[in-house]
């Protein structure tokens, strides 16, 4: 028999981060052809000489990521694919084949698998991805979707999360907060079915937020522009637990400080008049909320002439000395808050 004396831990003590860290501590990387490993928004692999790999994998699970009862599997298709197509773009470079693992429950017809894959399909459409495998399962609880991608850059374009140096700006693309605010939405329209079956959903005029959760995209597109603009980025991740943790972690992987302002964070009126109607600050939304699946970057300040004209990419700050940790300048009185991250955390 096991006998075990020793107290066990818990994994939310250490949280999904804290847990990363712990198995990357275990890990001895032994192949030349290994890059970079685990701690970035991809893995980077060289197999010829400046041609490099890409490859990130993302894990979605019914109950925990996406809930049936209001997310339509197209929907959740097309999305499992865009988290990770969005992956390849924040290391600057452009996604090319996928593998997709599933597992379902028996309650799964043909045509549920049909209409999920209807919208990977259309996202690999969309993006010109090809779906190369996968592996199929059945499951006792639920349904789990897990998407690897793998994509390449020339090894001079790969941007990493530890590249941000003092007096670099904090660039963000399109607006934030508008996913989770449709998740609020849709959560609040569920509860309300719940309770009475015959009321009609109160969505309208929140088309633009529910589409944030129900059909993201990936920036693709700023990828392009940044590449017409001949501007590389000094650092990159994709916002996809909120804009606070990912900022933490190109402050701590490039081993800076960072100041952004709180009237500078790009907001779509529909998600400040949702926000307002919840009584929740929009901005907590945007720090915290997550799934907006924007880039946030930095650039050195010498571009900033190339970007200021662009719509599409709004400047909320500039990264410090580390000795000034991570903040927000906040409000009418412009009070200094210390950025924390309190975005999706999976424990
Ligand atoms: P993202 O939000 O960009 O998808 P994650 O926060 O999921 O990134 O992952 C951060 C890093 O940790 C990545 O390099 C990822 O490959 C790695 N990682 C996550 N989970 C595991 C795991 N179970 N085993 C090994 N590496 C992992
Ligand atoms: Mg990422």
């Amino acid at each position: 028999m096991f006998e075990n004396k020793q107290p066990l831990t818990s994994l939310s003590e250490l949280g999904e981060f804290g847990l990363i860290n712990h198995l990357n501590d275990k890990i001895t990387l032994i192949n030349k052809s290994t890059i970079k490993g685990i701690g970035d928004d991809a893995a980077v692999l060289e197999y010829s000489a400046n041609r490099q790999i890409l490859v990130s994998s993302d894990l979605l699970v019914e109950g925990i990521h996406f809930d049936l009862s209001y997310t339509p599997l197209k929907h959740l298709g097309y999305k499992a694919a865009i988290v990770n197509f969005s992956d390849i773009y924040a290391m600057n470079g452009k996604p090319e084949h996928i593998t997709v693992n599933i597992a379902m429950s028996n309650r799964f017809s043909l045509e549920a698998v049909d209409e999920l894959y209807e919208g990977i399909l259309l996202a690999c459409k969309n993006y010109e991805v090809d779906l190369v495998g996968g592996d199929t399962s059945s499951s006792k609880s639920g349904l789990f979707i897990s998407i690897t991608v793998i994509g390449q850059a020339g090894a001079d374009k790969i941007t990493y999360r530890n590249g941000a140096k003092s007096n670099d700006l904090i660039c963000v693309s399109g607006d934030l907060g508008g996913a989770y605010m449709g998740l609020q939405l849709l959560e609040r329209e569920k509860q309300v079915f719940l309770a009475n079956p015959e009321m009609q959903p109160e969505i309208d005029n929140y088309d633009y937020i529910l589409e944030r959760q129900l059909k993201p995209e990936a920036r693709e597109d700023i990828i392009k522009l940044l590449e017409k603009e001949n501007i590389k980025p000094t650092s990159m991740i994709d916002i996809s637990d909120g804009l606070a943790s990912e900022l933490i972690h190109i402050c701590t992987s490039s081993n800076v400080g960072c100041t952004i302002y709180d009237d500078k964070i790009p907001m779509d009126h529909t998600t400040i008049a949702f926000a307002n109607e919840i009584n929740m600050d929009p901005v907590t939304a945007t720090l915290n909320g997550g799934e907006d699946y924007e880039l946030l970057f930095t650039i050195d300040i010498k571009d900033y002439n190339k970007i200021k004209e662009i719509k599409e990419i709004s400047v909320i700050g500039h990264i410090t000395d580390k000795s000034e940790g991570c903040n927000i300048i906040c409000g009418d009185n412009k009070e200094l808050v210390l950025l924390k991250a309190q975005g999706w955390n999976a424990f």
